[in-house]
């Protein structure tokens, strides 16, 4: 065993493989900078009814990189989680959200807005992920009842009864939970129908194609009714078409995001966005 291993180290200087040690090096120690100079920000994206009205926004991060530019996320979201710093990262997401609804309490077109949260599941699995999210609530002055955590089935394969427990401490301080990506991962049904949410987000991978593939729309259909069976809000996400949202109100679909409705917009896009709109509630 150790002979092989000790062949498989040569495989350390290989030169591709160096380089991309490094690259992760230089990512890591570039996210570490990133987080003491303030290079984050958040974008808003607008989530809507079937009538338009829009009803608040989904929190999304990008890096404002010195050279890369603007990131995406899905570009460094999973190295910051396989680093561990996904959780400075996280607070600091929650905490502007949480800043920014605090804000909004105070102006009577935004007051009403729901702002949802990615939470990664290395953050909701720290013990002290509750404290955590009750001190920035609090430290912030926002309204618990207007922040949302959106969770994704990946997480779930960890002890559920732990998962329940954590939500519904949350949930009795206000906060509402949202299942991502739904039908991407492996949450069973049983599953679902024990977890105490108040949203499912059916994967924008199914809207997608609900007009050139049958079983996309199939599964589309039954995930709206599913949900709505089970007593939920079913958003559904990346609505690019009006066909697309077309299909989803016959289906029975109440809640809408996507670049149809509106792209994820910087604050003040978003804050102008909002001041023209009709707001639901
Ligand atoms: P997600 O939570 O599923 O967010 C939806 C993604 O779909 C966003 O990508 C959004 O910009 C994109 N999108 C929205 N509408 C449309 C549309 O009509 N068409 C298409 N093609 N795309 C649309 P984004 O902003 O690149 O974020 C990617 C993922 O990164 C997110 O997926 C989420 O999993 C993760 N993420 C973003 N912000 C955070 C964060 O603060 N914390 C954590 N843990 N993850 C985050
Ligand atoms: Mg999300
Ligand atoms: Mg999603
Ligand atoms: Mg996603």
């Amino acid at each position: 065993k150790s002979k092989k291993a000790g062949r498989n180290t040569i495989r350390f200087f290989d030169p591709s493989l160096e380089s991309a040690m490094k690259q992760q090096a230089t990512l890591e120690e570039d996210l570490r900078i990133a987080l003491q100079d303030k290079q984050f920000i958040l974008h808003y994206q607008g989530q809507f009814t079937s009538e338009s009205k829009l009803t608040g926004a989904e929190v999304l991060v990008r890096w404002k990189h010195p050279e890369q530019g603007m990131m995406s996320p899905a570009l460094f979201i999973p190295f910051a989680e396989e680093s561990g710093l996904i959780l400075p990262i996280g607070n600091w997401v929650l905490e502007t959200a949480c800043n920014q609804l605090a804000a909004w309490g105070k102006l009577p077109n935004m007051r009403k807005l729901v702002l949802a949260v990615n939470v990664s599941a290395l953050q909701f699995r720290q013990p002290d992920f509750i404290e955590t999210v009750l001190a920035i609530i609090e430290r912030s002055g926002a309204n618990p009842h207007r922040l949302k955590l959106e969770l994704t089935e990946s997480m779930l394969v960890e002890n559920v009864d732990d998962i329940i427990q954590k939500m519904l401490t949350l949930k009795a301080h206000g906060l509402g939970f949202s299942l991502d990506d739904f039908g991407t991962g492996y949450s069973s049904l049983s599953f679902l129908k024990r977890l105490p949410l108040d949203q499912l987000k059916i994967d924008q991978s199914f809207i997608r194609d609900v007009h050139s593939d049958p079983n996309g729309a199939a599964i589309a259909k039954t995930i709206v009714s599913l949900g709505k069976s089970l007593g939920l809000n079913v958003i559904a996400e990346g609505v690019e078409t009006s066909e697309q949202r077309e299909f989803l109100a016959n289906a029975g679909c109440f809640a809408y995001q996507g670049y149809l409705f509106s792209r994820p917009l910087a604050i003040q896009d978003f804050e102008e966005l909002a001041m023209g709109a009709l707001i639901e509630g």
